[in-house]
């Protein structure tokens, strides 16, 4: 097995057990390894740290498979780590019997690179470094064996793969092709989930008990929802009593699929929804122009800093949309406010949020901090994983 060898004083990192080797960490590659081969991970004092997956592309030049100098990166690995995974979400309560669960939430779950959701009977696979496509055979038998599903699809379509040299890949890798029709059941609700074409891999499956507070904040209210996708928090706020529910969107596609979720729950008072196809930053200037209120906002734009490079324009367009938001809501009104960029913090975020009520002129005060739900974990030793993060203010 190759080695890669690290400068003096960069095994700290590892030896806290971050799974990222960053190349500039690295002396030197002893051996040869090609993208995704398992290397040593060793100190410039030839102490063997652990095993990583070899990436030569990327920044993250190598992803800690374990911190073990003895345990073999092989099937049988990959079969305890998945199978390890699947059991924390069958004894979670909340998860047990969810009918949409991330099965794998890649680093936090000791398995860098890999994401697998399960929608019924249907696993959804995302890999996303050279390691784990280079183990997609060993992660694919590990999956059947530990739910008994026995449908994966393939979507590795994502951005980062480019970082790993890696092309797109999608398609079915076990059983059958995902029903154009799937859906999936949450808090009550029918919501579609479009395994081959959707977002991430078909769904939104982190805010799943941001959702619910939604619901539960929703009754007898009057609900603006901003960057409304398929319209989940839509549904749930009808499926919890809202007046009437605007929801916008600028992909009239997502729209099309928000408004046959509500055809799927006959249940739902379809009279009480809206659909606006238009750019949320124009919409919401609108809306104040023509005079409408909202007793409650959601606001769940898509990432805008991807990285902390990004993270001033970024704060721009939140605090924008913020700023928009509370001057749209009426005394007594709640702004559910998200970013999902990992490059801006908690911290920077709940500043964002309270210039917003600043310059709104509106008393604010948090009455919930929200983050993704529990089968998105984040590794203690990975602060990296922490992306999702939501303020719920109530505006006087
Ligand atoms: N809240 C959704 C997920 C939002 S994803 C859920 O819970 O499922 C972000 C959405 O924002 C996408 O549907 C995308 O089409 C939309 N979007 C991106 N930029 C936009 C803009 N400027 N105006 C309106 N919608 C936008």
């Amino acid at each position: 097995m190759a080695q890669l060898i690290l400068n003096p004083g960069r095994e700290r990192s590892v030896m806290r057990r971050h799974p990222w080797v960053f190349a500039g960490s690295v002396a030197t590659l002893s051996g040869r390894a090609r993208p995704g081969d398992t290397v040593e991970v060793v100190s410039d004092r030839g102490v063997v740290l652990g095993r990583a997956a070899f990436s030569p592309e990327s920044q993250i030049r190598a992803r800690m498979w374990t911190f073990d100098a003895d345990t073999p990166i092989d099937h049988a690995f990959f079969k305890r780590r998945i199978a390890a995974s699947v059991a924390r979400r069958n004894a979670h309560p909340m998860l047990a019997g969810q009918d949409g669960v991330r099965l794998i939430h890649g680093e936090s779950d000791g398995l860098p690179g890999v994401i697998a959701d399960r929608y019924r009977d249907t696993m959804v696979l995302q890999l996303t470094s050279a390691g784990a496509d280079r183990w997609r055979d060993a992660i694919v038998a590990g999956l059947l064996q530990a739910t008994g599903c026995a449908n994966i699809y393939e979507r590795s379509d994502s951005e980062v793969r480019g970082l790993e040299g890696l092309g797109p890949v999608v398609g079915v890798l076990a059983g059958q092709a995902p029903d154009p029709d799937l859906a999936i059941e949450e808090h009550g609700v029918l919501l579609g989930v479009d395994a081959v074409a959707g977002h991430k891999t078909g769904f939104y499956l982190d805010q799943r008990e941001n959702r619910r507070l939604t619901r539960d904040l929703a009754k007898g209210r009057s609900v603006l929802n901003c960057f409304c996708y398929t319209g989940g928090f839509s549904l749930q706020a009808l499926a919890g009593g809202a007046s009437e529910v605007l929801s916008i969107d600028s992909s009239g596609h997502a729209l099309a699929s928000a408004r046959r979720n509500l055809e799927r729950n006959p249940q739902l008072d379809a009279s009480r929804a809206t659909w606006l196809e238009a750019d949320v930053f124009e919409a919401l200037r609108k809306l104040r122009t023509e005079g409408r209120r909202f007793d409650l906002i959601i606001l769940d734009p898509p990432k805008f800093a991807p990285s902390a490079a990004h993270a001033k324009r970024a704060s721009r367009a939140y605090k924008d949309i913020n700023l928009l938001g509370f001057r749209l809501l009426n005394p007594g009104g709640i702004l559910m406010s998200y970013s999902c960029s990992g490059g801006i913090g908690q911290e920077l975020f709940q500043s964002i949020i309270a210039n917003a009520a600043c310059d709104a002129e509106r008393d604010a005060q948090i009455i919930h901090r929200l983050s993704a739900a529990p089968d998105h974990p984040i590794g203690l030793a990975f602060p990296e994983g922490e992306y999702l993060k939501g303020l719920v203010s109530h505006a006087a």
